[in-house]
């Protein structure tokens, strides 16, 4: 890595999550010196259900990454249940896997160093102030604090900043070593209940992913976020699941945010740190990936000369992109608070399961342009 006094990167890119990895390796491949930071050592846990929607898999695709997940024994998800008291609602999906994200962002890692990705794990990083034609970034690791240099900084440390939601919840997750007995089956369940809900899914090597949204007082309540998950699982009609009250449970901040600004002079925002909303079968890190797409051209242009405007095009290009098919996610994070239009919508759905259909068609389409970047 080199220091302030050193060379210069061309872009530095905060954040080894989805957004940031495939920022830099499209970036990389566009022949621009990448370094790409995380404070945590890799392969690392994170709190996520671990689908891959449509989205996600154009995303790869148009990165020459189609193969990626079933490479990592990603798994097929074809149908979703979901159950509300005593009622569920089975949907079907297309091109849904699963996989865990210990895998999924270190494979995703890996595949940008092969595209020439300088990766420094375990450096937690700040943005600095602008110093001549370079921004400055603040690293701290185990050697103590240093400073580097780069023309273009892109923010992808996920959930951070910005102004949090009146009623927003907290993730947690978990991986258990195998799929527990009662869940057997069920494809991708989705249990929603007075509190929160949580989403399951087989994942790789036969293990299982569980990932929950949880209203603040009633994890308080509760104590513990597996007394809490016991619970929700409880209201569906299920028995007590040991497995979930044995898990290594871990938690994430306050989920829903908007930040005030996704871009500024030589920095842009991608993914979760452009704002949070609720995804429900996979749409995350699709709009992570997709974000990292669709701002490759912007970076790249800026790279070469700053111009204020590409501040501007960035936002514009972010609400046509990713902001203009969350619609779907933010309704329904809603409409899931509220226990009778959750009873009503599994109803519903039950009765007439292809109602979901255009709604899951639009979250699993192709939101960027790869045709813009030239990969
Ligand atoms: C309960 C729950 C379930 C979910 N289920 C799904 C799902 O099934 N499918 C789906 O697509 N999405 C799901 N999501 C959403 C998904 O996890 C996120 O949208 C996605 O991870 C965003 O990717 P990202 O790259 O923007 O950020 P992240 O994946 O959060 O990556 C950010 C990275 O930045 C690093 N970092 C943070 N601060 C710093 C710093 N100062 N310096 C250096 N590094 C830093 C972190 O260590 C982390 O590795 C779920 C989220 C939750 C909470």
């Amino acid at each position: 890595m080199s220091s302030a006094a050193g060379p210069v990167w061309d872009v530095a890119i905060i954040g080894a999550g989805p957004s940031g990895s495939l920022s830099s390796l499209i970036l990389a491949r566009l022949g621009l010196s990448v370094l790409l930071l995380d404070q945590s050592e890799f392969p690392r846990r994170k709190v996520c259900g671990g689908c891959l929607n449509g989205n996600s898999m154009a995303a790869l695709k148009s990165c020459g990454l189609a193969e990626l997940p079933a490479r990592l024994g990603a798994q097929p998800v074809k149908r979703v249940r979901m159950m509300y008291g005593g009622q569920s609602a089975e949907l079907s999906l297309q091109e849904n896997w699963s996989l865990s994200r210990f895998c999924f962002d270190w494979a995703l890692i890996q595949e940008a160093q092969a595209a020439g990705v300088t990766f420094a794990p375990s450096h937690r990083a700040t943005m600095g102030d602008i110093k001549g034609s370079c921004r400055q970034v603040e690293l701290h690791s185990r050697s103590g604090p240093s400073t580097i240099a780069a023309r273009i900084v892109i923010i992808a440390h996920g959930l951070k900043q910005g102004t949090i939601a009146k009623n927003s919840r907290l993730g947690a997750g978990t991986i258990l070593a195998q799929v527990p007995q009662p869940l057997r089956d069920e494809g991708l369940l989705m249990v929603i209940g007075r509190g929160g809900y949580v989403g399951g899914v087989r994942v790789e090597k036969g293990q299982y992913d569980l990932a929950a949204a949880l209203d603040v007082d009633f994890l308080k309540r509760h104590g513990t976020i597996a007394n809490a998950v016991q619970d929700l699982f409880r209201q569906a009609g299920f028995a007590e699941i040991a497995d979930v009250a044995a898990a290594d449970w871990r938690g994430t901040p306050l989920l829903t945010r908007q930040p005030q600004q996704i871009a500024g002079e030589r920095w842009f925002a991608v993914g979760d740190a452009t704002g949070y909303v609720e995804p429900f079968t996979g749409e995350g890190m699709a709009w992570a990936m997709n974000g990292a797409l669709a701002l490759a051209p912007i970076v790249e242009r800026s790279v070469v000369q700053w111009q204020p405007q590409a501040i501007r095009e960035w936002k514009h290009v972010h609400q046509r992109t990713i902001v203009r098919q969350q619609w779907p996610c933010r309704l329904l994070a809603q409409v899931l608070r509220w226990p009778w239009l959750s009873r009503g919508l599994v109803g519903g759905l039950r009765m007439f399961p292809g109602l979901a259909r255009p709604v899951l068609r639009h979250l699993s389409r192709s939101s960027a342009n790869p045709q813009r970047v030239k990969l």
